[in-house]
């Protein structure tokens, strides 16, 4: 079979032992390499990484900006290195949907660490205009590979596109892309391709919460 990021072989050269243990891979070697892993101490909210796992300044900010940070936490399974942002432009802008594959193993195992309570899982809709110009949602092309259902109409996202004058915390909690349309449960599992500031994310738990759900944490593939 071809590797889904660099598309070369990923069968090794044939030998007897190799013929014995008969593994079909979905990445190369080489790509393996490439992807960047986090490891070491991270803010316990976000992942971002900090010196003894200490909380970020954004995270002590968003706490003080919702009392309570509606976002227990959130796990990411990669960094984003240039080599991740190449192949992360070809999945999200170029339509390249078989990329997802090559993160697959990644996924389930952080999955079945981190989250083996069950959550239900809402991947971040898209806006639809969106949806048509980009042929599928990122975030459900990553939900679709935790073994569970996964749900998409729980929250759902209108245009809101007009630009406002309020400050960017204002702006947060009152132009919320977000709707929720449906009685949220109690624990429940955002997905998205990326964490960068956390706010979209935080706009749809802050929303999730005010409809009765208790907990809402989030999976992200990268944290930039
Ligand atoms: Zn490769
Ligand atoms: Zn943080």
């Amino acid at each position: 079979m071809n590797c889904y990021i660099c598309q070369n072989s990923t069968e090794p050269d044939t030998t007897w032992a190799t013929l014995l243990v008969t593994k079909t891979r979905p990445i190369c070697e080489d790509c393996e390499q490439l992807l960047p892993t986090i490891s070491g101490p991270s803010c316990p909210i976000c992942m971002r990484p900090s010196p003894q796992a200490k909380k970020c300044p954004d995270c002590h900010k968003w706490s003080e900006h919702f009392t309570v940070d509606p976002l227990k936490r959130n796990i990411s399974l990669y960094r984003y290195t240039p080599e991740m942002k190449a192949i992360i432009s070809r999945f999200k802008y170029r339509g390249d949907y078989e990329i997802i594959h090559a993160f697959e193993t990644a996924i389930q195992s952080t999955y079945k660490t981190h989250f083996n309570d069950q959550p239900t899982t809402i991947p971040i809709p898209l806006h639809p205009v969106r949806q048509q110009q980009r042929l599928f949602n990122q975030a459900e092309a990553i939900a679709q590979k935790l073994i569970q259902p996964y749900h998409t109409n729980i929250l759902t996202r209108q245009d809101n596109t007009k630009q406002s004058k309020k400050s960017r915390y204002e702006r947060i909690t009152s132009l919320n892309p977000f709707t929720v349309t449906k009685q949220p449960p109690e624990k429940i599992l955002l997905i998205d391709d990326i964490y960068t500031t956390g706010t979209t994310l935080r706009q749809a738990a802050d929303l999730l919460i005010k409809h009765g759900a208790k907990s809402v944490e989030s999976f992200t593939l990268i944290r930039s």
